[in-house]
């Protein structure tokens, strides 16, 4: 027996790294709880896709992402040869920070943002700076133009539109984040909730590198499948750099059915936009609950007199699921997914009831 201790060789800098909190839900109890904690969809996928991965009969064969980059690519109107598909979005941010950072490479993140950014970063052995937006949550352009010219960072990451806080930035603010040296990659995974993208500029701006994901507007989540649209050489590396199945085949069916049946899910998309406004209104007129604007497919609340985190888990106890925001400029707050009319209605009849004094 050898008794030695392994553990003892794992990555000093990586050992107080904080573990992803998320709310555990076994797939069987997925009926009986309302979740809107994790910004899915919940329209669910659609009847193609479902249909597709019933009927799919060679899940014993290795499957590859190249059947499927033509269709995403003509959904979004570039070249196949743009087009890197991931195990989510999340596995291209990992991939990409692996492809740029050399230990001590910088990275800028723009919080309150979303937080696999600075994560990543931090796994490949990078450095990050924060570059806080302002009150309105717009980007400080002035600020991170000083900030590039004086550390040199690899990669800014921008959300648009935004999570946790919902906001879409101006087409000026893009232009000059754009017009700086490094890659900028900017993360649509909810723009087809804000009917906004700059993936046709990809083509001719080669320091853009736009993630999108099946996850949010095409009810996919739980198979895992994001691309990158990437200028041709980035995207060519990626290709060098990911392990070769990384796509896996159920995902493949689904996400090729889920583009010949966009018209089913977009409509869906429609009508989350609809949900989303109306209990906008609904949680205003609560009294306690400040939302803010959102072109997403949630609603991030400031909570007056009471705490969130006492809200959340309060609901929680209703099997209603909600998220308690996690960045230091936002601990008063929470975060809305938009669920199903019922579903929103229990949710609002449970704030009502939890009305602080
Ligand atoms: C959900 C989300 C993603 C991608 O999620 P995947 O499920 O990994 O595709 C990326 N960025 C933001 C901001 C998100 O909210």
């Amino acid at each position: 027996m050898n008794g030695f201790d392994a553990s003892t060789l794992l990555r000093q800098d990586l050992l107080n790294f904080p573990p992803y909190r998320m709310a555990a839900v076994k797939i069987a109890d997925m009926d009986r709880v309302i979740k809107l904690d994790a910004n899915e969809n919940a329209f669910g996928p659609s009847p193609k896709a479902l249909a597709g991965l019933a009927a799919m009969r060679h899940w014993n064969r290795y499957a590859t992402q190249d059947e499927l980059r033509p269709a995403i690519a003509s959904y979004v109107g570039v070249d196949p040869a743009h087009i890197v598909v991931g195990n989510g979005g999340d596995e291209l941010l990992d991939l990409l920070e692996r492809a740029f950072l050399n230990r001590g490479d910088a990275i800028v993140d723009l919080p309150p943002s979303f937080e696999m950014y600075a994560k990543y970063a931090e796994v490949n052995g990078g450095r990050v700076i924060a570059v806080p937006r302002r009150a309105d949550f717009s980007i400080d352009v002035d600020t991170l133009k000083r900030v590039v010219a004086q550390d040199k960072p690899k990669i800014i990451f921008v959300a648009n539109p935004n999570n946790p806080t919902g906001t879409l930035l101006s087409r000026e603010e893009i232009e000059r984040v754009l017009a700086l040296p490094a890659l900028v990659v900017l993360d649509e995974a909810y723009a087809e909730f804000a009917g906004e993208s700059y993936v046709d500029r990809v083509p001719t701006q080669p320091n853009l590198f736009v993630l999108r994901s099946f996850s949010k507007w095409a009810s996919l989540a739980g198979l895992r499948i994001g691309y990158g649209v990437a200028p041709v050489r980035i995207a060519d590396q990626l290709f060098r750099n990911k392990s070769p199945y990384n796509v896996n085949a159920a995902a493949i069916v689904a996400a090729q059915a889920s583009l010949e049946d966009k018209e089913y899910l977009l409509a869906n998309v429609r009508r989350v936009v609809a949900e989303r406004e109306r209990l906008t209104d609904a949680l205003t007129r609560l009294g306690y609950l400040q939302p803010f604007p959102s072109r997403t497919n949630f609603i991030l609340c400031r909570v007056k007199r009471c705490d969130a985190r006492g809200l959340r888990d309060a609901l929680a106890e209703r099997n209603i699921l909600i998220r308690a925001v996690t960045n230091p400029q936002l601990r008063d707050c929470i975060r809305i997914s938009v669920g199903t009319p019922e579903q929103n209605a229990t949710l609002l009849r449970a704030l009502e009831e939890l009305t602080p004094a």
